[in-house]
């Protein structure tokens, strides 16, 4: 495992690319709406990059053709943008999305409502982003991965739900998938320990159901196989001795349950 350090010199142009990719971010989740392509939300958050002078992070990233994954209700991860998925009163939409400024990447990712959704997409969406911030609250010098995964698996596996095993969170800097992996699941005190100065994408991917995946014929998409709703939020966060900083931060409140 080759897991960097960022001095505060690189924190602070990493501070920066999130900053960016928040305000990108938010735009393009406030652009969510009936009626509305998946495509159309991807050229938002491309001509956003441009504006503001940063490269989608994604894009061509192990060939993925577009600026944002856009997943619909069952699909998990991965969705490429299609001007063909127009989406519908009652989708829930998961966007992740990147940015690479000065060579450094900002990564994040949230799932919204499209117009009125069901009581159990709510819980699905709510449950998701609380055991992402039950996984921050672990994300400390001094603990391990396993901690931050141990805290989101036992927070959702409560309600039934199931992390998804193929795809977990992860170190990043000057590339977008650094050491180490950040598992949504995992022991006390197991994984690679956490040190001040340690950069981290923590992104829990929840299915309401099984934690079965198959993958679309694109080899990209990826959906559950029980057909049931999947959700995804995704923080980047620098570790410090005490409670972590959160450097893509979203312009919502943090819903309680
Ligand atoms: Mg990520």
């Amino acid at each position: 495992m080759n897991i960097s350090l960022k001095n505060p010199a690189e924190v602070e142009i990493i501070r920066q690319a999130c900053r960016i990719q928040s305000e990108i971010l938010n735009e393009v989740c406030a652009a969510v709406a009936i009626g509305i392509s998946t495509s159309e939300l991807d050229e938002l958050a491309e001509k956003l990059c441009r504006e503001k002078n940063v490269k989608p992070g994604f894009k061509n990233y192990h060939g993925f053709p577009a600026s944002i994954c856009a997943s619909v209700n069952d699909e998990v991860v991965h969705g490429i943008p299609s001007k063909n998925k127009i989406l519908e009163n009652g989708d829930i939409i998961a966007i992740d999305f990147g940015v690479v400024l000065d060579g450094w990447n900002a990564d994040a990712c949230r799932t919204v409502a499209v117009g009125k959704i069901s009581e159990e997409a709510k819980k699905l969406m709510e449950r998701t982003k609380e055991s992402l911030y039950r996984g921050i609250e672990k994300a400390v010098a001094g603990n391990s991965t396993g901690d931050i995964g141990h805290a989101i698996e036992s927070f959702v596996k409560q309600f039934s739900y199931s992390p998804v095993r193929e795809t977990v969170g992860h170190g990043i800097g000057r590339k977008l998938h650094e050491d180490p992996e950040v598992p949504n699941w995992g022991k006390v005190g197991s994984g690679a320990k956490l040190k001040k100065g340690m950069v981290i994408c923590i992104e829990p991917i929840i299915n309401a159901g099984s934690a079965k995946i198959l993958t679309e014929k694109d080899g990209w998409t990826t959906r559950t196989r029980d057909g049931k709703l999947s959700a995804h939020f995704e923080h980047q966060i620098l570790i410090r001795e005490g409670e972590a900083e959160i450097l893509t931060p979203w312009d919502e409140p943090v819903g309680n349950l």
